[in-house]
């Protein structure tokens, strides 16, 4: 009998949900869950595939998988599994390889002990993840795939076409929500802010739900594409009681012609004006950047571009990805590849940056009154630590018995968590 599983999750935080909302399910179904590298019954590996080192790390835990667990049904899942089954299906000790939207059913594949390779179905599954103890922080999936054709990207194939959460789907949400004792709640989805419920309502409408029930917790918005931020978006979080002043928004090139190779849906000035609205309304806003090193065609005079374009910009912090070829989409054949040693060398330039904005962010916070959520106690700090609204790492110097509940806290030196001293410039191998 099968009795005991473990669980390995890579990517993005879409996944983790996703992971979270399968682990409920084998619970239900009687499963006790182990630590991945404790030996396991069934292992369930849910993949990335958003870039070709995330192919390989899943191939190297499906190893782990194996050695940690031998003769367990290892069941791999996610989007690794739904680019590539065949290639996984045929790694010995696999027993089955299920698609992104068949992987709610994960239970019933690993009770009927079959192999599967299932193919998705285009309709919506809800998933949410919450803390261990029910408190701080949840994640809501509120929308799946996406109908954009970036260049460098997989997601569409993988995740298919864009979908949403039904209203009546999310006022439940809410409802649990709020009856639960979270403190934080996160909206996640492939491309949120292309959010539409069938009934049309966008995403937008969804804010307002969440505004509208005035809920004992604060709620942040995850990745959203730039040209869905619409200025009613920026002026309802500005005026909102309840929404984090924070946004992460992909940029992927400050160069025009790299954004059109992309086929990205806007240009680094409309790109720019909406960061400037933002922090126009909300000047203590965090905001987060993606940005794509060494993407084909970039050449040092188009990365200088980016480079220039991101300084001039006051966000707080970057996610750096360095371009890797991915399988059928149209980047990958074009011939003007950037050599890996520059694609490298950039991120770490980029990398650099992105510690030297987030010190100026934060030293120009120092002094304002924010509100931190407390998530877990480290002895080193002798304190709790967690995040302001705006998406600065604090300490509350208090005991560990103390509750985890939100502290107003005036941000000073000794409270940020690894604030940079101004004279330092970091290095690129403390960054690597
Ligand atoms: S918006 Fe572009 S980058 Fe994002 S998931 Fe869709 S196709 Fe990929």
């Amino acid at each position: 009998m099968l009795t005991s599983v473990s669980f390995f999750t890579l990517g993005c935080k879409l996944n983790h949900v996703e992971t979270a909302s399968i682990v409920q399910q084998f619970i239900r179904n009687g499963f006790h869950v182990v630590d991945f590298g404790k030996r396991a019954d069934v292992v369930v590996i849910n993949s990335c595939t958003v870039t070709t080192s995330a192919d390989a790390e899943c191939r190297q835990i499906i190893s782990r998988a194996k050695k940690n667990s031998p003769g367990a049904q290892i069941v791999v899942t996610g989007c690794y599994a739904e680019r590539d089954p065949e290639s996984i299906a045929a790694i010995e000790g696999v027993a089955a390889v299920v698609g992104n939207c068949d992987k709610h059913r994960l239970v019933d594949v690993v009770l009927q002990k079959t192999i599967h390779q299932l193919r998705s179905a285009e309709s919506f599954v809800a998933a949410r993840s919450m803390g261990e103890d029910n408190r701080t922080r949840a994640f809501i999936k509120l929308q799946d795939g996406c109908d954009y054709t970036c260049t460098f990207c997989t997601i569409p194939r993988v995740r298919g076409s864009a979908r949403a959460m039904s209203i009546p789907d999310v006022h439940s949400e809410l409802e649990l929500l709020c009856k639960s004792d979270c403190r934080e709640v996160v909206l996640t989805g492939v491309n949120l802010g292309e959010y539409k419920a069938p009934s049309g309502e966008r995403l937008i409408d969804v804010l307002r739900l969440f505004e509208h029930a005035s809920p004992n917790f604060r709620v942040r918005i995850s990745s959203i594409e730039p040209n869905t931020v619409t200025q009613e978006i920026i002026s309802f979080i500005a005026q909102s009681k309840i929404f984090a002043p924070h946004f992460h928004i992909p940029l992927q090139s400050g160069s025009a012609e790299i954004l059109r190779l992309m086929k990205r849906r806007y240009n680094p000035t409309r790109y720019a004006d909406l960061v400037h609205r933002i922090k126009d309304s909300m000047p203590h806003a965090a905001i987060g950047i993606d940005v794509i090193s060494g993407f084909p065609g970039e050449t040092d005079e188009l990365f200088e571009e980016t480079y220039t374009f991101l300084t001039s910009l006051p966000f707080s912090y970057l996610h750096v990805f360095t371009y890797s070829e991915r399988p059928e989409t149209p980047a990958a054949s074009m011939h003007t590849r950037v050599p890996e040693r520059i694609r490298k060398q950039r991120t770490n330039r980029l990398r650099v940056l992105s510690s030297l904005k987030r010190r100026d962010f934060e030293y120009g916070e120092l002094g304002s009154v924010r509100t931190i959520l407390p998530e877990h106690y480290e002895e080193k700090y002798d304190g709790w630590v967690g995040w302001t609204e705006n998406y600065i790492r604090c300490i509350v110097r208090e005991p560990k018995s103390s509750a985890k509940t939100p502290r107003t806290i005036v941000l000073r030196e000794d409270n940020i968590v690894g604030l940079l001293p101004t004279s330092a410039y970091p290095a690129y191998s403390a960054l690597e």
